[in-house]
């Protein structure tokens, strides 16, 4: 592809190296020229306000202390600082508005989850309102329940420790390996049963429901975290079976009476009933999730891609997964991300002083390594076009309550759930994991594909030879990245980096945009 050079000057420093120590924080924060810095600076203590606000909450204290997984939280503000790292003027303000909402959207997860905590907060009527949701799931059956609260406890356990402290996890795969689980399995539903059998799950709810979603490893974990519940806690739990062949026509009627058993269970469980109205209200706000993201999508396919990297990929698994229309507030963030990532068109803002290759991120959870995708930029200016996990649904679903919508509303329930962002690309055969992989390079206009390969992930390393040759014969690049998601022993960053390097060196002949940024000092770092 032709180079595309930037036409803005780029304020403030020019290497990123400058920031890096071998120590667990950066040595000092990015000087991005006065206008940039003094805003980054005012949502870094927006980000202090959120963490404060969460210091205040019933539990929190107790929590703290019979959690491990509490302590990470305090890297929180670094985190925030590694997602916006090298960038200036709207891809800053359109990163900070974004991640910073998914900020804020954990934070009241973990509120919530330990305010109703049996050891916590120990607030029963807010447990009785509440369902213990898996996290690795669309929560689309709640989208008719707006009294109660849905609580996805493995979020802050897991998914958004690991994002904060990469060795947030080690302990709980630990514990499971010791328990017996084998060393192979996927390190994400490893540690989800390490947190169980250790017990350091929040206690809430009236009742649980799991969903079969991602796959087989994930259901390994569900098993563990389903026995802790029910035998040891009284929590009766539903197992929501999704499809796994979910792009055949004949197994939507199956899907759509599960979503109706799923509900059913709900209600009787909690008392609370079912709400046709606020349903329709959640689906038209999924619809408009829907729009935003592809026109970020059309945005990212010309030359001035704008909502890219990491934050595009969390923010599309909070807005659906977590969210899925339930909360009112997202509309008006994806309005401002909206103008930021139209304006940043406007003034052809980039975020490297070149983009040389226009990349898809395919496989499972980058943003683990969620630097990454910005390093891949300012080192080699290879701009990330988007992700799989951001490839979610296309279709808008029925919006308007009417009798023949209402019918309707159960098999658009079972489609979110079964296009779940991990397991639609992971599950459904070679036309969900590779068809639509050549398909998003064309949209895209991209001539590279970053293959995250996740050596624990049995659905996607079957299809490596096939991936290959048909990379080959559309003459796109294929950069094989081997990781093994949230365990950094076995694939440090660096040497995720390396894998990268030695591509760009050998295969395309290339030297870096930035060589000083080439190998980085943050094996050891949160
Ligand atoms: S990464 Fe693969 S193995 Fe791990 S939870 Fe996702 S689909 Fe399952």
């Amino acid at each position: 592809m032709d180079v595309i050079k930037n036409p803005n000057k780029i304020a403030g420093e020019q290497s990123i190296a400058a920031l890096y120590n071998d120590g667990k924080v950066r040595k000092r924060r990015e000087w991005r020229g006065l206008k940039d810095t003094m805003y980054d600076f005012g949502r870094w203590l927006h980000i202090w306000g959120i963490l404060v606000n969460v210091s205040m909450g019933r539990g929190f204290i107790k929590g703290l202390f019979r959690y491990r997984w509490m302590a990470n939280y305090l890297a929180v503000p670094h985190m925030v600082d590694k997602f916006t790292v090298g960038q200036r003027d709207e891809t800053l303000k359109i990163t900070h508005t974004a991640i910073d909402y998914v900020v804020y959207e954990v934070a009241t997860i973990v509120k919530g989850c330990l305010r109703g905590d049996r050891f916590a907060g120990n607030d029963k009527k807010l447990s009785d309102r509440t369902v213990a949701v898996d996290e690795n799931a669309m929560t689309a059956y709640m989208m008719g329940f707006p009294t109660l609260f849905a609580a996805q406890r493995e979020v802050p356990t897991l998914f958004s420790a690991n994002l904060i402290n990469q060795y947030s996890a080690v302990h709980y795969i630990d514990v499971a390996q010791a328990f017996g689980i084998p060393g192979d399995v996927c390190p994400m539903p490893e540690t989800e049963a390490g947190v169980s059998i250790e017990d350091d799950l929040c206690v809430i709810g009236k009742c649980a429901v799991q969903v079969n979603t991602t796959c087989d490893g994930s259901m390994m974990g569900n098993g563990i975290m389903a026995r802790r519940l029910e035998e040891d806690y009284g929590i009766p739990t539903f197992q929501l079976a999704a499809p796994i062949r979910f792009k055949s026509e004949d197994v939507q009627k199956y899907a759509a009476e599960d979503i109706k058993k799923a509900i059913a269970f709900i209600e009787d469980q909690t008392g609370a009933k079912w709400d046709w109205k606020h349903y329709f209200e959640c689906a038209k706000r999924v619809n408009n999730t829907t729009r935003n993201r592809l026109e970020w999508l059309d945005i990212n396919s010309t030359p001035y891609p704008q909502f890219v990297g990491a934050v595009f990929c969390l923010y599309n698994d909070t807005n659906y997964m977590g969210n899925c229309g339930r909360n009112p507030e997202f509309p008006s963030i994806d309005e401002k991300i909206m103008k930021l990532v139209q304006k940043g068109y406007q003034n052809k803002q980039m975020m490297a002083p070149e983009y040389r290759h226009r990349c898809v991120v395919w496989g499972v959870e980058p943003h683990f390594v969620f630097d990454m995708l910005y390093w891949m930029m300012l080192c080699w200016g290879v701009v990330p076009l988007t992700d799989m996990l951001s490839m979610v649904i296309k279709d808008q679903i029925a919006d308007e309550d009417t009798p023949e919508n209402r019918e309707q509303a159960y098999y658009d329930m079972a489609y979110l759930v079964e296009n779940m962002i991990m397991r639609n690309h992971t599950h459904g055969g070679y036309e969900a994991l590779l068809d639509e992989l050549w398909e998003c390079c064309d949209k895209m206009n991209a001539d590279m594909v970053m293959l995250w390969e996740h050596i624990g992930c049995k659905a996607l390393t079957g299809m490596h030879g096939m991936f290959e040759e048909q990379a080959r014969e559309r003459g796109i690049h294929l950069v094989w990245v081997s990781h093994d998601l949230c365990d950094p022993r076995i694939y440090t960053r660096q040497a995720i980096r390396d894998q990268f390097n030695q591509y760009m060196r050998t295969v395309m002949r290339e030297e870096p945009l930035d060589p000083s940024i080439e190998v980085l000092p943050d094996s050891y770092a949160w």
